[in-house]
């Protein structure tokens, strides 16, 4: 029996590894890819979609075709548990699978701690093909009030990208974006100046520093009293680990798989995780892609290395890294540690990155 390699979620990190094992394939073995959905939307193009640069399907990637053409078995599926005696990944069918080493790259989902109402009554970000699919609702919508909750760089992102776009249909929504603390709390003081004073430019009403209570259908509560009026409300609040995980037995970190350098989990040296639903122990990064992106290359080398019996590489990922944010019109602000340029050619740059990483993944 050939053994196996079971890839569990078809995200950042694990698109690069249906390339890899079938650019270089690992004699012996078998690579599934099981993932609840075919075709997944690349989120960094998703406020180009809502700024109206892009089309729905500029961001898509079909996970079968790509599977096919990298000689991978792809297995539409949700995983839901891990029985590690057996090495059999448990399907919300009730079914499962078999694996040799099994790999987690199922993402992350939008922080809703506390906040009652927020699964009803509010639009998630993620997953982007929802969200995108819940669009056309929002802009057909005249005059709605619309509040982001989430002051992260998506949230920015979106809410400016949103400004954009309604503008330009000649719809004048009242815009506010809520944030739990100061907005891109992870990036310098200098960005943080420029997006409040872009926001007041496009009369999106900024509130910073207000943690959200609760969420109904017409209104986001805050904690300190404050009720802001909305017809629609779009969730892009921090990563929070997805519910499952913490029924695996896998030791978590912050509610997030807990991982060695070499992405291998603290519990079981055949499970690894990557991107944004693990944690690598002693080495905290934020919960972004561009972290999921480079954590290809070390998990199919350390994977290869593991069914090959070779010893396997610890992987540190860098501290500073490049953010781009959009603005909503074709400009953007790029940043690495404490400095950051802004202007058109930064998004037209950004374009060319996004849309080559898209192609890449389209046999
Ligand atoms: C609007 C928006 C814009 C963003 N822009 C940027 C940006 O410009 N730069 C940046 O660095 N970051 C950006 N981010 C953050 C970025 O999206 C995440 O950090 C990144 O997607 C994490 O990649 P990942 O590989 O961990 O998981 P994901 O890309 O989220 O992929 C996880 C996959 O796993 C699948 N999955 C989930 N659960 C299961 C399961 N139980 N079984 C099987 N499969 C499962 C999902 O269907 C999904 O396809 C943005 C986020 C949003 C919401």
């Amino acid at each position: 029996m050939t053994k196996r390699i079971v890839l569990v979620g078809g995200g950042h990190t694990h698109l690069q590894l249906v390339e890899a094992f079938g650019k270089r394939p690992l004699a012996g073995w078998t690579i599934v890819l099981v993932s609840p959905e075919r075709i997944v939307a690349y989120s960094g193009m998703a406020p180009g979609v809502v700024a109206g640069h892009y089309r729905p399907d500029d961001l898509e990637i079909d996970l079968e075709r790509l599977c096919a053409a990298h000689d991978t078995e792809f297995r539409r599926a949700r995983v839901v548990g891990i029985d590690r005696n057996a090495r059999r990944a448990g399907l919300e069918d009730g079914s499962s699978i078999r694996y040799d080493l099994l790999s987690l790259d199922v993402g992350s989902v939008p922080a809703t701690a506390g906040v009652a109402g927020a699964a009803e009554n509010a639009l998630p970000l993620k997953p982007i093909g929802h969200f995108l699919g819940g669009l056309d609702a929002i802009l057909g919508t005249p005059k709605p009030r619309i509040v982001v909750v989430g002051g992260g760089p998506a949230g920015v992102e979106v809410a400016l990208a949103l400004r954009h776009r309604l503008r330009h249909a000649g719809h004048g929504a009242a815009l506010s974006l809520v944030a739990a603390g100061p907005i891109l709390e992870d990036l310098p003081a200098g960005v943080r100046r420029y997006f409040r004073s872009l926001l007041a430019q496009r009369h999106v009403q900024l509130i910073e520093n207000a943690p959200v209570s609760a969420i109904a259908a017409d209104a986001v509560h805050l904690e300190d009293g404050r009720e802001i009026a909305s017809d629609l409300t779009l969730l892009a609040t921090g990563a929070a680990p997805p519910a499952w995980l913490a029924r695996t037995g896998l030791q978590l970190s912050n509610g997030f798989v807990a991982v060695h350098p070499t992405l291998q989990t603290l519990t079981d040296p055949d499970i690894f995780a990557a991107g944004d639903c693990a944690e690598i122990v002693g080495i905290p990064r934020p919960k972004a892609g561009v972290f999921a992106v480079r954590a290809g290359p070390p998990l199919a080398a350390n994977l290869r290395a593991r069914a090959e019996r070779r010893p396997l590489q610890p992987w540190s990922p860098q501290k500073k890294y490049l953010a781009v944010l959009a603005t909503g019109p074709k400009h953007a602000v790029a940043v690495r540690g404490r400095f950051f340029v802004t202007g058109r050619w930064v998004w037209f740059w950004k374009d060319r990155i996004d849309r080559n990483w898209v192609r890449r993944f389209r046999p």
